[in-house]
């Protein structure tokens, strides 16, 4: 499986919150370095401010475009995403280790730790180089993704169905996704806004380990039956260094 990931996400001067923690994606990176035979990583480059226009207001861009370290790796972490989102469309499943996160940002405003919407942005520039039509997006994050549905959903013509399971119960949680899977038709793709602050030693407490695991192997199989296995992930929230490696672990191993 590709992980995209560059060095340039270890920098936590960007911002001063829980996304941006020094050593947050340290147990990732040793995941990723200890499962070798299982992960190749592929370094992204810089969106364009082209690609980051398709989903927000030159108002928004030039805003944060005022803090140049900001938006440096916001920009980095949307390139990563398209990155991750060009692997998918040729077949190759993918993860992108990335900071900034994304689900919150809208196209004129943001908050929770995100600045652009990486995946919205990815998923848009397929579209309008018309390799896709539509999209699965599953946001299993603690939180309501709010930024990629309103962006998303201005879009009339890009079909795309938005899941964020609200259970609060772990076995309906898995029951909720596989639920709305088997209601699917084909789509062109599988994107996933994967935050792991669910998970049961993180703020949401629900999900353990297994659980990630069984939600990726869910999307392994109804990607190749309903998106020609054409799937990626994108890291959201987790922020528990000492178990966000093992999250992510589980969840890539199902995933692949
Ligand atoms: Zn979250």
């Amino acid at each position: 499986m590709k992980i995209i990931f560059d060095d340039i996400f270890l920098n936590s001067d960007y911002a001063l919150d829980p996304a941006a923690e020094k050593g947050r994606l340290d147990s990732i990176l040793k995941m990723i370095k200890d499962n070798l035979n299982d992960y190749e990583i592929i370094k992204p480059e810089s969106a364009k401010e082209e690609d980051i226009l398709r989903a927000h207001t030159k108002k928004h861009l030039n805003y944060y475009k005022k803090n140049p370290l900001l938006y440096k790796l916001a920009s980095f972490s949307v390139g990563g995403v398209i990155k991750a989102a060009e692997e998918a469309f040729n077949n190759n499943p993918s993860f992108a280790v990335i900071r900034p996160p994304g689900h919150h940002a809208s196209s004129d405003s943001c908050w929770g730790f995100c600045y652009f919407n990486n995946i919205a942005i990815a998923l848009l520039k397929l579209f309008f180089e018309k390799k896709i039509k539509s999209a699965f997006i599953l946001d299993f994050d603690f939180h309501f993704g709010d930024g990629t549905v309103t962006i998303l959903k201005k879009e009339k013509k890009f079909r795309t169905k938005i899941l964020n399971p609200n259970s609060n119960d772990k076995d309906m949680y898995l029951f909720e996704i596989k639920e709305y899977l088997n209601k699917l038709d084909n789509i062109d793709i599988i994107a996933v806004s994967a935050g792991f602050d669910l998970g049961i030693e993180d703020w949401g407490g629900l999900l353990f380990p297994k659980d990630y695991n069984k939600i990726g192997k869910l999307l392994k199989k109804f990607s190749n039956k309903i998106s020609n296995g054409r799937r990626f992930a994108v890291l959201e929230g987790g922020y528990n260094p000492e178990v966000l490696g093992v999250n992510f672990n589980s969840f890539c191993q199902g995933f692949k």
